[in-house]
């Protein structure tokens, strides 16, 4: 059981325990070992494999609480998968008792609140969709250039909607070896090809 890997924070442990995950699912079982080895990975997994997890468990495990810079970024192609997103983060957060900022933000509205607001307060992790994210990191609201995790979810459906050429503008300005995860219930090869940039051996998991 990978959630009991030693490797992994006993308050990150704990709490899973309160959210009642006692068993990782597949995809938990593959990724985590491989991102708490800093691997990068894609994985071609369908909503509902607990993917989620998979990637927030090994972020959390990573995040230094007590140091206030951008540590890790997920990205996603809709509002509504931003904040469901958001939520879950948060639930996991609150139950592991951990104490770091997470922003979220999506494209379409809020643009001056949200400037305001992490402007003046550096979150440890960002939840944000690909344009909006990018609008930020060119503003300096973000400072990128530290990021350890680089997440892209739901990676084919970020392609159909254009918003490759915003995460490569982003991924740009990261360091040469963050760690990139690509989540997506298909590979199209438009997708492999972007990826192989970034990332020369990823660690391939197919569920
Ligand atoms: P996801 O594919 O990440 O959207 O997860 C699908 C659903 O499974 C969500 O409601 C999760 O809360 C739940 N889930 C994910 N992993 C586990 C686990 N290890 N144990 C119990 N429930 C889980």
């Amino acid at each position: 059981n990978i959630f009991a890997d030693s490797r992994i924070k006993p308050a990150i442990q704990e709490g899973l325990k309160k959210i009642h995950f006692e068993k990782p699912t597949k995809v938990q079982e593959k990724v985590i070992p491989a991102m708490l080895s800093d691997l990068s990975v894609v994985v071609q997994a369908a909503t509902g494999s607990g993917k989620t997890h998979a990637y927030l468990v090994p972020i959390f495990n990573e995040i230094d609480e007590d140091a206030h810079y951008v540590q890790a970024i997920v990205t996603l192609p809709s509002r509504e998968l931003a904040d469901q997103l958001y939520q879950v983060a948060r639930q996991l957060r609150d139950a592991a008792g951990m104490h770091f900022s997470i922003a979220h933000l999506a494209g379409g509205t809020d643009r001056e609140r949200q400037l305001e607001k992490y402007q003046n307060n550096t979150p440890q992790l960002v939840i944000a969709t690909p344009g909006r994210l990018l609008d930020f990191v060119q503003k300096k609201v973000f400072v990128v250039d530290q990021v350890k995790t680089f997440v892209i979810d739901e990676a084919d459906m970020t392609l159909d909607m254009g918003f490759l050429a915003d995460i490569d503008q982003v991924a740009s300005k990261m360091p040469k070896d963050v760690q990139i995860a690509a989540f997506s219930a298909t590979i199209p090869v438009k997708l492999s090809n972007f990826l192989r940039k970034y990332m020369a051996h990823p660690d391939q998991i197919v569920i």
